[in-house]
């Protein structure tokens, strides 16, 4: 069996610098479409070089260039053109980001690109009500506080979401006046190559800049570099520490968006139909390759045969294959190497005492993509390695809780702390079990609400810093104190004693 290819991409892709293609000057990575497993185009990677000469234009533009003093409506001006250009080219975004992800198409244009094209509108929203301040406690002063562009931004974008998640920085970086250079995973660069090819276009010269490699070569390049001021990471914890350090040396503030192993919490309490619904979504969405996947199924003693019976069976049913069919729910995996990793987890559940409930095999009746089977495992405790571990696949961990107590114990019982679910219609047991997460997020009775409003972003080794609207306002931006006298007051004066 092979499936068609959504879009054919183009032969090679390049950085992109000042709207040219960037130096490149390093070696040729290929890029497949994950539901075939065919080769569809060619990365050329940007080496040092490369990167320097991309940070140097976006240097240039912000040291230069008309964008950081823009004034705001000229800016929001600029950020609208960016939300119309995405959904102008919607349908080619979204089958260019399937042709290297495998993300099921009718997900991509439902979710991933319109959310990538409201990235600009909120953040042009949300600048056009920011507010400086003003203090005047000290009689004939005025100080005002305003906030200012940083400068550069280094943006670094994972595989699993990449036009959605690497928007958020881009529209945020630029709404407060930065300039910016997005480097996105090697594996995945077809839609942001084109993206930023689009917004080019619509942006001044030089202020969003894009740089394509692997991660300890291009990436490394870019958050070392001394000319970058903010580095802005989605992506593995492991890779978060290299990165944060690299930046440190710089005395570079970053935010970190990384792993997790969440808990979803299913009490008995709970309307069991709605918890079933938000557990498959939770651990099935996006190909089951999400940071915010309710991997960690705990479910009260009571309830728990039941709802691992009916989430196997639903398991058993979904439709996995063709990303651009209509009825298909789970797509393949990013790339063989994660594949056979997610299926790893199998023989380590078992080795943990684990049993496999459903499936836990290659879907190898696909065709050569990258398919599995959805995959639910139960063990004996929480200290199972694939009850610790952020497999990142579709590959649920179920585990049952005797008491609120324990099932919180157990939730907070991991290294990660990005999200957490709960399910009970008891008022008080959601309003205990929320106020003791060490998680980020905690989402009850709903399976992922982002509220872009709201500061996302992880406790522990899931994160460092937020996203979100007043939380990239923060991280994007400098604060400047002006103090003026207003009727000055005569000042203390030196220097009138004796000469010697
Ligand atoms: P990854 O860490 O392997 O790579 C992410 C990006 O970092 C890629 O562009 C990669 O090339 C780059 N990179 C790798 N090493 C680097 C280095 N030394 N210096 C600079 N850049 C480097 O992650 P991934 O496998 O692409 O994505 C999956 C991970 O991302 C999962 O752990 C997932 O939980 C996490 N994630 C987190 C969020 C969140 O919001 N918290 C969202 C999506 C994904």
């Amino acid at each position: 069996m092979t499936f068609a290819l959504p879009i054919i991409p183009p032969d090679r892709i390049t950085g992109l610098v000042r709207g040219a293609p960037s130096a490149g000057g390093g070696i040729e990575l290929p890029v497949f479409y994950p539901a075939t497993g065919a080769q569809v185009s060619t990365l050329i990677e940007d080496d040092a070089r490369a990167v320097d000469a991309a940070v140097a234009a976006a240097r240039t533009a912000f040291d230069r260039g008309p964008w950081p003093g823009l004034g705001v409506p000229q800016r929001i001006e600029v950020l609208e053109a960016c939300r119309e250009t995405i959904l102008t080219h919607a349908e080619e975004l979204a089958r260019l980001e399937c042709a290297a992800t495998g993300l099921i198409l009718r997900e991509l244009r439902e979710r991933h690109i319109k959310r990538a094209a409201y990235n600009f509108r909120f953040f042009a929203e949300f600048i056009s009500q920011s507010a400086g301040q003003s203090f005047d406690q000290t009689p004939g002063y005025m100080t005002t506080v305003s906030r200012v562009p940083v400068g550069v931004a280094a943006l670094i974008a994972p595989w699993n979401a990449p036009v959605a998640l690497a928007t958020m920085k881009i529209a945020a970086a630029l709404a407060f006046g930065n300039t910016c250079v997005l480097k996105p995973s090697e594996q995945t660069p077809l839609a942001l190559a084109r993206l930023v090819a689009l917004l080019q276009d619509v942006l001044p010269e030089g202020v969003l800049n894009l740089v394509n490699g692997r991660g300890p070569v291009t990436g490394a390049a870019l958050v070392a570099h001394e000319g970058v001021d903010r580095v802005s990471f989605t992506g593995g914890t492991e890779t978060g520490r290299a990165i944060m350090s690299a930046a440190g040396r710089n005395l570079v503030p970053c935010t970190l968006e990384l792993g997790g192993k969440s808990a979803n919490m299913i009490f008995a309490s709970a309307d069991l139909d709605r918890a079933v619904d938000g557990a498959l979504l939770g651990i099935f969405s996006n190909n089951g390759q999400q940071c915010l996947a309710g991997s960690r199924i705990l479910v009260e003693r009571s309830v728990f045969d039941e709802v691992l019976g009916r989430f196997t069976e639903r398991a058993g049913r979904l439709r996995v294959g063709d990303p651009l069919a209509a009825e298909t729910e789970l797509g393949p995996l990013a790339s063989a190497a994660h594949r056979d990793r997610v299926l790893s987890y199998v023989g380590i559940a078992q080795a943990d005492g684990g049993r496999v409930v459903t499936g836990g095999t290659r879907r190898d009746d696909l065709g050569a993509g990258y398919f599995v089977a959805p995959t639910a495992v139960t063990v004996p405790t929480n200290a199972a390695r694939v009850a610790q571990e952020e497999i990142f696949g579709p590959f649920a961990t179920f585990l049952p809780f005797d008491s609120t107590d324990e099932a919180i114990a157990m939730a907070n019982d991991t290294q990660f702390g990005l999200v957490s679910y709960v399910w009970s219609d008891h008022l008080p047991t959601v309003m205990r079990v929320s106020g003791a997460m060490r998680s980020g997020v905690v989402w009850v009775n709903t399976p992922m609400m982002r509220e872009l409003r709201a500061p996302f972003g992880g406790f522990k080794t899931s994160g460092v810093g937020r996203e979100g609207g007043a939380s990239c306002e923060a991280f994007y931006t400098e604060e400047r104190t002006v103090t003026i006298p207003t009727t000055p007051p005569p000042l203390r004066k030196l220097g009138l004693g004796d000469a010697p």
